[in-house]
């Protein structure tokens, strides 16, 4: 087991009075124990740790896998239950984000009033927070793949080429490059489709005075790069050039704020607060970031609702955007990891206003 993780759990199951915590999500299971497939259960107790899964992943498993045991199963419910059970554990926690109700129930009527079932959820949510050298290391790897890319298929990124051929374009390279495969469906988002803040690739053409936002990323390890670049196609119009430069300020401001102790939310409105000084508030939905990690989205939000703390060694974006239905959109995303001082960029192309010129 990772000896961080273990702690964790260790502490969790003291403070929460639990004689096992049982995993079925898989990016923490990944965490704590190393397996990589896509079945298992990972069952900690205070003097052992059990990583259970089907015959298809035993021979993985047992490579992989640093628990104390590795156990196959016939039926994963009925089994579970059968191993507490059989050592007496009865107050049973569970990482409650990844059950859903209806193993929920199963879990209840298997057990038959013999455990009392603990849905654990916030208390595990910094978990997987703050990495370690090892983790920034993929994560690092998996920004240069990003940068390396872009650098590739930016000679294609011009007129009268569909936003899906960049897409295509890009996770080749990715994937050529080493990634283990796209983080997500890629964005590229162009004239008035980039006020979609998600706008998934399509079939239309890039046109000039047009501004492309392309949001990517790939796995390197287990582990997510997630960044967005705007870009011009020729000329564009003042009122582009305007929400751009306003993004990049807010982007920029946001940064240089970072510091181990702030409130998150804090750091969140310091774009927004930005973006609504310059009269786009409205027109900045979504939160300013989100942790990054085995998961391309996870703790913490950075969000106005969010009621943490910045914390050292955190992997978050800082993403700000403003979007102008019927117009276009601008947003511009790094990766970060704070820092004692602050943070340090994981991410690296460059976000500058960057305009293509016709050859
Ligand atoms: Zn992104
Ligand atoms: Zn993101």
């Amino acid at each position: 087991m990772n000896p961080r993780g273990e702690q964790y759990v260790q502490d969790l199951l003291k403070t929460e009075g639990l004689d096992a915590l049982l995993f079925f999500g898989l990016p923490s299971i990944r965490y704590l124990c190393g397996f990589t497939g896509s079945d298992g259960v990972l069952m900690v107790t205070e003097k052992e740790s059990i990583f259970l899964t089907d015959s298809r992943y035993q021979r993985q498993a047992e490579d992989q896998v640093s628990t104390n045991k590795v156990k196959c199963y016939k039926n994963k419910f009925s089994d579970v239950v059968d191993k507490l059970c059989g050592k007496m554990l009865n107050r049973v926690g569970f990482d409650a984000d990844h059950l859903t109700v209806s193993a929920y129930e199963e879990l209840s009527s298997l057990s038959n009033g013999k455990i009392c079932w603990c849905p654990i959820s916030s208390q595990l949510r910094s978990l997987r927070a703050s990495k370690d050298t090892p983790e920034l290391a993929a994560l690092k790897k998996a920004a240069a793949l990003n940068r390396a890319a872009f650098e590739e298929v930016l000679p294609q990124i011009k007129p009268d080429v569909t936003e899906r051929a960049i897409a295509l374009e890009l996770e080749f390279a990715l994937k050529r490059l080493g990634g283990e495969c796209n983080a997500f469906d890629f964005i590229v988002a162009s004239g008035d489709r980039g006020a979609l803040p998600h706008g998934v690739a399509s079939e239309k053409l890039l046109k000039n005075g047009e501004l492309v936002t392309i949001d990517f990323g790939t796995r390197v390890d287990g582990y997510y790069s997630d960044e967005t670049v705007t870009l011009a196609l020729g000329p564009v119009d003042g009122k582009l050039r305007q929400i751009f430069d306003i993004v990049l300020k807010a982007h920029d401001l946001a940064l240089a704020s970072i510091k181990p102790g702030m409130e998150i939310r804090q750091l969140d409105a310091v774009a927004r607060d930005y973006i609504t000084a310059q009269g786009y508030g409205d027109y900045f939905g979504h939160g300013l970031g989100h942790g990054v990690g085995l998961e391309v989205h996870e703790y913490p939000a950075v969000s106005p609702r969010a009621d943490a703390l910045v914390e050292e060694g955190m992997v978050i974006t800082i993403e700000p955007g403003i979007y102008l239905p019927g117009t276009g959109g601008v947003r511009i995303e790094d990766t970060v990891v704070v820092t004692a001082e602050g943070y340090e960029a994981l991410t690296s192309i460059p976000k500058q206003f960057y305009q293509i010129d016709p050859a």
